[in-house]
Parts: structure tokens; C-alpha cells; sequence
């Protein structure tokens, strides 16, 4: 029987396929098809890893010093069996046989299946003994990493996906962690659904990125859907559809090919100047991960990037961060993919919702009593950290000597950031002169998304080069909204006339001081602000590839001092988003 689940929508589109549900632990696990000559030696991997652990649990259960309690003796004869019972090791085969998964991706599943029927018991003793069979995974896993792991892995390029032949496949997990959602890029998932997370949270703006259908917040979504379940995802309305009648299945099919359509029409844009119908310049720029996405940028037709979130290569490394010279490595590539176009590196925004381990913002809620959000963040992190931040600030530095760089400061808040934020740039230009090492100049410039930084704009205007507005966080730090907490989705309102004010008055100001401005948040790559950014005046937009021929489109068909005569109302409204849409129905008649 069809049912329904609904969650908030993050990335637009529809995905029809089957779930695959994937404990969030095991996010990272690798997922990919193997060919038909593969499935032999990847069953041999599961056997060797067996026999692998087989030899780990005798070897300690016969090393137990005498003294060690006889539970643990008994405990490891649990482990030993779960891990030659035909349930586990021998249904997974028939994961990699039937479905062609990776040995991996086949035990996985396998556990998913298992830990369901665990779940499900009555009695409470068997039902502990879940815990053990993820414990036996867990090292049939370390046992694979050990192995020839990635001998089969498909080859950089090919897209996993292109081995499916078969039937869509569509992500299903308690929640995601920022960094693994970069994995998606080459997986073979279609789209993805999460029981947690807010519309802005980090897995929804990297799952945007990828131009991934995705719901997020949908609570009980993987409890309900099972394993192989034909799913739709309805990621423009949030909607998740379980087993869809063959009607509905046709309704979303004809959906998406029209989605399809509007794509291919709008990338036609691509060439096309942004400029508004009374005539007035905009530029349209890309938020990017990594430097792979510059070409994603390209294509899309930015005209430079406007954020490039370094944090994300700081992430899920164990600690070890990365050096001065592999971060130039990245900055470079990225601008020299940008052939000449400017490109925004964001020093690093780790915390929150962004930990450096891989580790969810659900999970970091929990293990972190304290608040992440209003804690060691972004800026305040690079500080506390100084050796640090002058590495990466010598690594953006060296990149200027290969294309046009500009540096951006998240989360400034306070003017004592200022001051330090430019002794650590004025020594790091120092110790690249010292070693004979080129750069050029290039300008800072500080994100304003804490209402802070927006009141005293002012001040900040003084010392940095330009802004952009990180309408995310202006949004949570305004409101008080957890962005990433689906319990108070519904409160989190780029339409309030609080966040409005806050934002109109930064463009107002900084156009008036003659600094540039720019919104790099999700608001920017919204088509429902298009309108009135332009009319606040903003003529500078940040988005994700995939949403720039979209607010092309908008622009092209705005007249942007038409609409600027009715800013005054929206802002003085108390529901700014229904007057808005009534001085649409004025402007275009
Ligand atoms: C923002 O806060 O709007 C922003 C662009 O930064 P991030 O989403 O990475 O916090
Ligand atoms: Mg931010």
C-alpha cells in the first residue's frame, strides 16, 4: 500500500527508485556496481575478510588472560557465530551476486536487514545482540580496508552509476555528515532522505550543490521505508512517496521529464548576460566545495566564484589538517580552472553543523551538550588557532600569483577579529616575502551573516574591501534558529522582515560607501528573492552551479527600478512574502 512521509524540501527535482537504506555511520562506505567479471573475487574478498576476522576472535578468545571474566569468553563465541551464520555472510553474497553491489555496500545492506529483524524481537536479550552484529561488521569491514579494497573500485571518471543497468537507487539515512554528502558525486545514489536536518543545514546545501533531489527532516522516514521499497522523492515539495501506485509513479515520471525539459531550455541561457530589463549589470557567481566544481561553474556560465567553502578540505582527515602546500595545490587549481575569472576563497568555517570528524550535526547535538553554533566557529576557530590561519592565508596568497583571488572572512562579528584577522594577513605576506615566494595584493573581505556585523556595518566597512551576505546564518543568528534542526524548520523565515531589514540596509550601505556587495547564502540562488535583491539593490548573486541559469532567467525578465519603487511597503509589511508577491502582480501588469 502507497503511503506518504513528509519532510522539507532541499534540492529540487523529483528521483523515482528503490531505497537503500544505510545506517549513518556507514555513509562513507563505498557504494558501487561491480561488472558481471567482478563478482567472484568480490565474493572472495567477503571470504577472505571472514576468515580474516574468523582468525582475529579465536586468536584473542585463546590469548584471554585466565583472569579475564568468562562473559568475555562467551562473548566472543557470539561474535563467532554470528559471524558463520549463513544470515549475515551468506545473504550478503546474494546482495553482490543479484544486485552486483561491492562486497562492502552488500554487507551493509545485509546489516540493515538484520538489525531491523533485531529491532523488531521481543525479547530484550536477543534483541542487545544487535550491538554484536554490528560490532562483527564493523571488523568484517576493517578486515576488507586491510585487503584489496579499492582494486575494484571504478575508475576515476567513470561515474559508479553507469554500471547500474538496473533499477534507480535512492539513499535512505538517519542523517548525513556535510563531508560525506561530497561522496554523492560519484555514487550511485539518484537522490537521498534523511530523518533530520533544516532546509540550510550543510547536508542540504551540499546535496543543492549536486543538483541531487533530497529531502531532509523527514523524522521517521527510515524507520518506515524498507530495504528495496520503490520510493519518489519529491524534492520541490518535500514529499515522500512509499510504494507509489503505478498512477502516481506515471504523474512523477512525466514530472520529471519535463524538469528535464525546463533544464535543457534554461542551460541555453548560459552565454547570455545577466543584465535586467531597464538594463542593469549583474553578476552572477558560484559557491563551490572543492576545486573539481570550477568546471561545474564554467559550464553553468558564472562569471567567477563567489564563495569557495575551504572547509571542506579540512574535513574527515583524523586530525590532520591540511599543509600550506596542498592547500595552494587546491586554491590554485580552482582559479586556474577559472581562467582568469575571480574566484572568493572563504578561509575555514569549521564548526557547528560542520565538524571536522565525520560526524553528523545530529550526532554532534548530542555529543556537544554545548552550542556548537554560537561556539569556536569559523573566524573564531582560525584565531584560536593562529599558526593555522596564517598557513592558509599564505596558501590563498600563493594562489593570487595564478589568477585573480579574493579572500573572505566567515562569521566576523566583533571589531577585535579586524585587527588581529590583518596582523595574521600583514605576517603572512611577510613570511611569503621572506621566502622569496609570489603573490599579489588582494582584497579581504568579511561575510556578514551575524546581525552584529550587519548593525555596525559601518565600521567593518572601513577596514574590509567588500561584503557578502551569508544569508544562512544571518537567518539562524537573527532568529535564533538552529538552521540544521528540523524541529524548528518552520520557524526558520528568510521572509521575515527582521532578516529583510537586516539585509537591505547591508546592501544599501555598502553600495552607498562604494564597497562591493554580494549574497552568497541560499536566498541568492532562490528565484522567489531575485526580484527584491534586485531591488535592495544588490547586483552581485552567489550560488550553486546549478541554480545560476535559473535566477538568469528571473533577472532577464525583472525591471529592477520598477521594483525597487515598492521596496519601502515590502519592508514596512508584516508579511513581506504576500506583499511581495502582490507587487508582482503590479510590476508585471
Ligand atoms: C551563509 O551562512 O549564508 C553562508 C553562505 O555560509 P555557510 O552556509 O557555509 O555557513
Ligand atoms: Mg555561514
Amino acid at each position: 500500500m502507497s503511503f506518504q512521509v513528509f519532510g522539507l524540501p532541499v534540492s529540487r527535482g523529483v528521483a523515482i527508485g528503490r531505497a537503500v537504506l544505510v545506517a549513518s555511520s556507514r555513509v562513507d562506505v563505498a557504494h558501487y556496481f561491480i561488472t558481471a567479471d567482478r563478482i567472484e573475487p568480490e565474493i572472495h574478498r567477503l571470504r577472505d575478510a571472514r576468515d580474516a576476522v574468523a582468525n582475529e576472535l579465536t586468536t584473542l578468545q585463546r590469548d584471554l588472560p585466565a583472569e579475564a571474566p568468562a562473559e568475555l569468553s562467551a562473548l566472543l563465541d557470539v561474535h563467532l557465530m554470528l559471524l558463520h551464520d549463513d544470515s549475515l555472510t551468506g545473504a550478503t553474497k546474494h546482495w553482490i551476486e543479484d544486485r552486483h553491489y561491492n562486497a562492502e555496500w552488500a554487507l551493509s545492506a545485509q546489516l540493515e536487514v538484520l538489525a531491523r529483524q533485531f529491532d523488531d524481537m521481543e525479547d530484550e536479550y536477543l534483541r542487545e545482540r544487535k550491538a554484536d552484529l554490528e560490532q562483527v561488521v564493523e571488523r568484517l569491514l576493517r578486515a576488507m580496508a586491510r585487503g584489496a579494497a579499492s582494486a575494484f573500485a571504478p575508475a576515476p571518471g567513470v561515474r559508479p552509476r553507469d554500471f547500474a543497468g538496473e533499477d534507480p537507487l535512492v539513499m535512505v539515512a538517519n542523517d548525513i555528515a556535510p563531508a560525506d554528502m561530497l561522496q554523492f558525486k560519484r555514487s550511485v545514489f539518484t537522490g537521498f532522505i534523511t530523518d533530520v536536518g533544516g532546509k540550510t543545514s550543510h547536508t542540504a546545501i551540499v546535496a543543492r550543490s549536486m543538483d541531487i533531489p533530497a529531502v531532509v527532516g523527514a523524522r521517521e522516514a527510515s524507520r518506515i521505508i524498507r530495504q528495496d521499497d520503490w520510493v519518489v522523492i519529491d524534492g520541490d515539495a518535500g514529499i515522500v512517496i512509499i510504494d507509489p501506485s503505478p498512477i502516481v509513479l506515471e504523474e512523477y515520471r512525466f514530472r520529471q521529464r519535463q524538469s528535464d525539459l525546463s533544464r535543457e531550455r534554461l542551460s541555453r541561457l548560459r552565454h547570455t548576460p545577466a543584465m535586467t530589463l531597464d538594463g542593469k549589470r549583474v553578476e552572477l557567481l558560484a559557491n563551490i566545495e572543492m576545486p573539481a566544481d570550477a568546471a561545474a561553474a564554467l559550464e553553468a556560465g558564472a562569471v567567477g566564484v563567489g564563495l569557495f567553502r575551504s572547509e571542506f578540505l579540512f574535513m574527515n582527515r583524523g586530525g590532520d589538517l591540511p599543509g600550506e602546500d596542498e592547500q595552494f595545490d587546491a586554491y590554485r587549481a580552482a582559479v586556474e580552472a577559472m581562467n582568469g575569472l575571480p574566484v572568493t576563497i572563504r578561509t575555514v568555517d569549521i564548526g557547528a553543523d560542520k565538524p571536522l570528524d565525520r560526524m553528523s550535526a545530529n550526532e554532534l547535538r548530542h555529543e556537544h551538550a554545548l552550542n556548537p553554533a554560537l561556539g569556536l566557529r569559523a573566524i573564531r576557530w582560525s584565531l584560536s588557532e593562529p599558526g593555522m590561519f596564517r598557513q592558509q592565508l599564505r596558501a590563498i596568497l600563493r594562489a593570487s600569483a595564478f589568477g585573480k583571488v579574493k579572500i573572505l572572512i566567515p562569521m566576523v562579528a566583533h571589531m577585535s577579529e579586524v585587527r588581529l584577522i590583518f596582523e595574521a594577513l600583514a605576517r603572512a605576506q611577510q613570511q611569503l616575502t621572506d621566502a622569496g615566494k609570489a603573490f599579489t595584493k588582494v582584497e579581504v573581505g568579511a561575510m556578514i551573516e551575524v546581525p552584529a556585523a550587519a548593525l555596525a556595518l559601518s565600521s567593518f566597512l572601513r577596514h574590509f574591501d567588500f561584503v557578502s551576505v551569508g544569508t544562512n546564518d544571518l537567518i539562524q543568528y537573527t532568529l535564533a534558529i538552529d538552521r540544521a534542526d528540523e524541529s524548528v524548520a518552520h520557524l526558520y523565515d528568510p521572509w521575515h522582515p527582521a532578516v529583510l531589514k537586516l539585509l537591505a540596509q547591508t546592501i544599501e550601505q555598502s553600495v552607498a560607501a562604494g564597497k562591493g556587495v554580494s549574497v552568497c547564502g541560499e536566498m541568492a540562488g532562490d528565484p522567489g528573492f531575485t526580484e527584491l535583491l534586485l531591488a535592495m539593490g544588490l547586483r552581485s548573486f552567489s550560488m550553486h552551479p546549478s541554480q545560476v541559469a535559473a535566477i538568469k532567467q528571473r533577472v532577464l525578465r525583472t525591471d529592477a527600478g520598477k521594483w525597487a519603487a515598492h521596496l519601502g511597503a515590502i519592508l514596512s509589511s508584516d508579511d513581506p512574502e504576500r506583499q511581495c508577491a502582490a507587487t508582482a502582480l503590479q510590476v508585471s501588469t
